[in-house]
């Protein structure tokens, strides 16, 4: 039977990602190694970082002045990066879930910690309008998709401070305009890469304002002096990373995912208002077209179990929400098919014909 791969992250990969990455397993680029046997020092393998970053900033058509950066550690090294570079005496944040909240504890490390808005009141399901980020922080940081929750940021939203995005599951889902941005981070596995690898896109200018040493592995300025090769990089998840990037570009870049992302969320959310036993968790305006989270209307609550046992004997892998959340979660990042989406709704259907 077909399997749908519905999880948040790891998550599903292209095939040409996956067949392409396996090939390189067995031998890289015709050497007769595997990419993960072969000196990240080799020509071929340096060929394969600089490609990466060329091709990441061509599809996010990033403007001069910033560099890319692949590094280890997850999103999650990131959390303390961020601040150790760039807080001096304040920062602002705001507080969209599970990962922010994180961000914010590890900035709290370094300095003052401003939260100008939070939607915890209600479990995260909606993002916060209407607050005010101060002039005086030395940046201001917001979580664009909300993963765990399903809302999502998906206007480049200006800014009187330099802005960081911790983008891991929504980076290249759809266009942006980095120049808004000072910095943009995320781990890599929910729509680019097996885990492993990390990505940081840095507003050069940005860097070198802080006092305080800054040890030389967190250093963005060790990193991008050095190409992304100052120590030894995740050669295998840098190639898969590769492999997705050109298959991005092979199939009409990020406008092109956007359209195909916005028609695949449109089928399942409709299908979530339409049908009698479900219902979504989040503000209308705030829905994620990554992670589309939904519950069992009250009346049906005692269907849940049976229902994820009645979707994962259908092929429907990966849908339960996170223990957080409660119900279900079906991720849809780029590589998903539309006709997976379309597989998960004739499930919604047949069940509520069974049930309803
Ligand atoms: C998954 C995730 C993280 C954590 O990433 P790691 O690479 O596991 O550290 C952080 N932020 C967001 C938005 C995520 O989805």
């Amino acid at each position: 039977m077909k399997k749908h791969n519905f999880y948040a992250g790891p998550s599903i990969l292209p095939q040409f990602t996956i067949d392409n990455t396996a090939k390189a397993v067995r031998d890289f680029a015709g050497t007769g190694l595997s990419v993960m046997e072969i000196s990240h020092r080799s020509k071929e393998f340096v060929a394969v970082m600089s490609q990466a970053t060329e091709l990441f900033k061509e599809l996010l058509h990033i403007p001069a002045g910033y560099s890319v950066i692949f590094v280890g550690g997850g999103a999650s090294t990131q959390f303390a990066m961020v601040p150790f570079n760039l807080l001096n005496k304040k920062a602002a944040y705001l507080n969209t879930g599970a990962w922010s909240k994180k961000a914010i504890k590890e900035a709290k490390l370094f300095g003052e910690v401003e939260v100008v808005g939070s939607s915890e009141d209600k479990l995260f399901s909606y993002i916060p309008k209407g607050y005010t980020i101060p002039a005086d922080a030395d940046y201001f940081h917001i979580t664009t998709n909300n993963t765990i929750y399903g809302t999502e940021i998906r206007k480049d939203i200006d800014s009187p401070v330099p802005l960081v995005a911790d983008m891991s599951s929504d980076i290249f889902s759809r266009p942006l305009d980095v120049s808004k941005y000072a910095l943009i981070y995320g781990g890599a596995q929910k729509n680019l890469a097996p885990a492993g690898v990390t990505f940081a896109i840095v507003k050069d200018e940005i860097l070198g304002k802080v006092d305080r040493p800054i040890p030389t592995m967190l250093n963005y300025k060790t990193h991008i002096e050095k190409e992304s090769m100052f120590n030894t990089p995740p050669c295998l998840p840098v190639y898969a990373a590769l492999q997705t990037l050109i298959w991005l570009k092979d199939n009409g870049g990020i406008e092109a995912m956007e359209k195909k992302n916005i028609e695949k969320a449109t089928i399942l959310y409709d299908e979530i208002d339409r049908n009698k036993l479900f219902k979504g968790t989040v503000e209308i305006e705030d829905r994620s077209l990554m992670n589309i989270c939904f519950i069992m209307n009250e009346e049906y609550k005692e269907l849940e179990a049976e229902f994820y046992e009645f979707a994962t004997s259908r092929g429907m892998i990966g849908i339960k929400g996170h223990r957080s959340v409660g119900g279900f979660r079906a991720s849809t990042y780029n590589a998903l098919p539309k006709e997976s989406v379309q597989a998960l709704v004739d499930v919604m259907q047949e069940f509520e014909k069974n049930k309803a």
